[in-house]
């Protein structure tokens, strides 16, 4: 039996883990923190299919939504297909909306267009005012606390796993025994094939591989309201988010109102996810320019709950602050995979969309390599 050793364990390398053992392989994963910490943990945990760019983006997407839902059915990682409703609160935005309903692959995302009655009988939190919302149902969500509990319950039932937290990769070495990766107390892990899914740590003895790699970092806002009782079942999203999102790129944009000044200078979208404990992950700003502020500030927090206490008419509190960053393709490719050795690809860079496409991200790798 082939040996594939995957570095780090954030969902690209947890999910090369998963695929890897069902299609046979013998894996060790190796985390240089005790679970995962960086950007895995740290996000909505949305699926999100709905914003994909038309062509290869999107069906790279509604593949991963796919596999998302079966390992969804033998994980316990909180996996919904919620659906999604990015909420119009002007009648400019929701013709900007009633475009996007109308896009030649509208179907394929699961599009549908709702007056502010219809939205109420899906979600009657959502009490304040706005006009409609397009609903994608082809969005989903994972709880991101769950998540590496739940796959990790699962790939440690197979005996051909291995899980070696606390190993920091420092070197790397191909040769005619395969590879390998040591530590700095000089322990090696080898193996048939290897795959590096560092994230945004671009550093170490990856950085000579990644010198001149199409990649930026993003560091975003994050935070989450104080818990409530009630529940909201879909994810939620404001307009600014077509601004972003290629998906819309076609759309009358310029129709939409002028977004706010903290929204711009933060170039920000809400985004709001459910979470299982009734509190709601929102965000979220980026930041393009390296070296990042260690600090969070309070601005772009004050406007999401403006706009989140808006559209549910009542008030919420953030109880939560954190930041986090991703790694980010900046050519044209839909993530990063850079093969440094016969059988050892460095896979990274899936950006804000990370999280959606990483089945299907280790599904293109695990399927280029002979058992
Ligand atoms: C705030 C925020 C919100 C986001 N929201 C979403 C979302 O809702 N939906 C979505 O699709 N995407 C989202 N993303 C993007 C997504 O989270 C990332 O693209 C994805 O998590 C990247 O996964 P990764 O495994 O490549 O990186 P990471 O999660 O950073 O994992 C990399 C791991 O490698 C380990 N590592 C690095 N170097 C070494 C070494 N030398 N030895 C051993 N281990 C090492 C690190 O410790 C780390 O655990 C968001 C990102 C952020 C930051």
């Amino acid at each position: 039996m082939k040996r594939i050793v995957v570095l780090g364990g954030g969902v690209i390398g947890t999910m090369h883990a998963y695929f890897a053992l069902k299609a046979g392989f013998e894996v060790v994963q190796v985390e240089r923190d005790p679970e995962a910490l960086s950007a895995s943990v740290r996000n909505f945990g949305l699926i999100w299919v709905s914003g994909r760019e038309t062509g290869a983006e999107l069906a790279l997407a509604i593949r991963a939504r796919a596999l998302w839902q079966k390992v969804g059915s033998e994980a316990n990682i909180g996996f919904r297909g919620n659906g999604s409703l990015t909420v119009a609160q002007t009648d400019s935005e929701f013709a900007v909306l009633q475009e996007a309903a109308a896009m030649p692959d509208a179907q394929e995302r699961g599009f549908e267009l709702l007056h502010k009655n219809e939205v109420q009988k899906l979600e009657p939190l959502l009490n304040g005012k706005y006009v409609g919302a397009l609903r994608c149902t082809q969005d989903g969500a994972v709880e991101p606390a769950m998540l590496f509990v739940g796959l990790r319950e699962a790939l440690l039932k197979n005996p051909n796993y291995t899980w070696i937290p606390n190993f920091e990769a420092v070197d790397f070495e191909n040769n005619e025994t395969g590879n390998h990766i040591s530590n700095a107390q000089g322990v090696t892990v080898s193996g048939d094939y290897m795959v590096h899914c560092p994230g945004a740590a671009h550093t170490g003895f990856l950085a000579d591989f990644m010198a001149d790699a199409p990649l930026r970092k993003v560091f975003l806002q994050m935070g989450a309201t104080i818990p409530i009782a009630e529940k909201l079942g879909h994810s939620l999203a404001d307009t600014d988010s077509l601004r972003y999102y290629p998906a819309f790129k076609k759309l009358s944009l310029d129709q939409l109102p002028p977004q706010s000044k903290v929204a711009s200078e933060h170039k920000m979208q809400l985004l709001l996810a459910p979470r299982f404990d009734g509190s709601f992950t929102i965000g979220d700003t980026h930041l393009y320019e390296e070296p990042f502020s260690h600090e969070i500030v309070e601005e772009p927090y004050k406007h999401l709950l403006d706009v989140i206490n808006s559209i549910f008419g009542r008030d919420f509190e953030v109880g939560k602050r954190w930041s986090g960053i991703y790694s980010q393709t900046i050519g044209g490719d839909l993530y990063y995979r850079n093969e440094i050795a016969p059988g050892a690809v460095i896979v990274t860079g899936g950006g804000g969309r990370g999280n959606t496409l990483s089945p299907a991200i280790a599904e293109e790798t695990i399927t280029s390599w002979e058992k």
